[in-house]
């Protein structure tokens, strides 16, 4: 075996940390088609371009609802193995977010191998945007963590396929304040679910994270008369807000064992884990992050302890919802509008549970695997006026 595919089997090898996990590696490695096919993506592409140091993975989880979007993530990964390993995951993820918030588009993600602090230039994204171009429209970009509705606008000079685009240029901007809307849309359906009220006045909230998504929600739920607790890494962050709105800051380390009828995700994933769920004092988890579970065993226990859980893609949807109208004609209201819709997915996901005596998350999933099922069996049959015309 040469150093290339032992380059290319640690890429792909689940856990190679060790130095018997990495030899075991070598001589049982995993297969890329067998991790993709597992997972059931549809294409992953590897695009780099020398001249402007473009290292990207897109992965097109499914197109069964339409073309595939997802952001582009720019982080200086410790190695590709990681990349490709969250490429993987977080296009999966899409697909389930789009077709449980009812949205024409399927599922994808792209990362960006490089530091955003200092490796962003003209060149990187205009390369970038060509490649995503030869795709033909599967897939279409939009922001992420690392990067901006700046970087959106100079792939949009390579390609159509890209949404996010400055408000100022005709796009619908940055996401974050959709995603609280819709975080709050998803909040009041719990709490009418729970206690028959959404009177947000009588409930507290314990959120972590005053970042895009937090800041906007926790000033949400002040205007709405809320006691909100709130932290931060960022020290500066958490100060604004209590200076804006009355906010109550809370040391990092003990957001999870605040008495607050909400407890609030708004920052890392996995932060519903082992050792934070005795902990809890809360009655729901309903926030904007993603990822929020470290295992969906960990959803279940929320429910055994009798704690309502949110499933983080139906609640956070409302950044997707706002960036997909784009596609359709972008204004504000029409964003709002369609990012309302989350009260009803909520109740609908929370109605099933309760039905079915199934943990929220599982709903969550049943929902949007039926809806994925029932578009995919409509291609069926071939239907020559409905087809584009074939070339062969
Ligand atoms: P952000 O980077 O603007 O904010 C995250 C905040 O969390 C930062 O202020 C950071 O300092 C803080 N933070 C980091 N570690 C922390 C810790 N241990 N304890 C407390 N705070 C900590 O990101 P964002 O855009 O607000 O996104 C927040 C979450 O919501 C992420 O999980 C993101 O994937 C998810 N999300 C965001 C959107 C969107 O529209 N921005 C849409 C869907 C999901």
């Amino acid at each position: 075996m040469q150093a290339r595919d032992v380059h290319e089997w640690h890429l792909l090898a689940p856990l190679p940390y060790t130095p018997r996990g990495r030899w075991l590696l070598l001589v049982n490695p995993m297969n890329l088609f067998e991790t993709v096919s597992r997972l059931g993506h549809e294409q992953v592409v590897f695009f780099q371009h020398r001249e402007s140091a473009l290292r990207c993975v897109i992965a097109i989880h499914s197109t069964v609802l339409g073309p595939a979007l997802g952001g582009l993530r720019m982080w200086p990964y410790a190695n590709e193995a990681d990349a490709v390993r969250d490429v993987l995951r977080h296009s999966k993820d899409m697909t389930y977010k789009a077709a449980i918030a009812g949205l024409d588009v399927g599922g994808a993600k792209g990362i960006l191998i490089g530091n955003p602090e200092t490796d962003k230039n003209e060149a990187l994204f205009r390369s970038l945007g060509r490649f995503i171009h030869s795709l033909g429209g599967r897939y279409i970009a939009s922001e992420d963590v690392g990067t901006s509705s700046d970087d959106m606008e100079l792939i949009r000079l390579e390609t159509p396929h890209v949404v996010g685009v400055p408000e100022a240029n005709g796009g619908s901007g940055d996401p974050s304040r959709a995603t609280a809307l819709g975080t709050l849309h998803g909040i009041r359906a719990c709490l009418e679910f729970k206690y028959g009220h959404a009177d947000l006045r009588r409930v507290s909230f314990a959120v972590q994270g005053a970042g895009q998504v937090g800041y906007h929600l926790v000033k949400l739920l002040r205007a709405a008369g809320s006691k909100v607790f709130v932290t931060d890494i960022a020290e500066d962050r958490i100060e604004h807000l209590v200076d804006e709105c009355g906010a109550e800051a809370v040391p990092m380390s003990q957001i999870y064992d605040v008495e607050a009828t909400v407890f609030s995700p708004c920052a890392l994933s996995a932060i519903i884990n082992e050792d934070t769920v005795p902990r809890l004092r809360c009655e729901i988890v309903a926030g904007g992050a993603n990822n929020q579970l470290e295992s969906e065993e960990l959803g279940t226990e929320l429910e055994r302890r009798g704690i309502l859980y949110a499933p983080d893609y139906a609640i956070n949807a409302g950044g997707l919802m706002n960036s997909t109208l784009e596609l359709h004609g972008y204004t504000e209201a029409r964003a709002d509008r369609r990012v309302a819709r989350i009260h009803d997915i909520i109740t609908r996901i929370l109605r099933l549970g309760a039905q079915e005596k199934i943990p929220t998350w599982q709903a969550a999933k049943q929902l949007a695997e039926l809806r994925l099922t029932a578009i995919s069996q409509t291609k069926l049959p071939y239907l020559a006026s409905a087809s584009p015309p074939r070339t062969f």
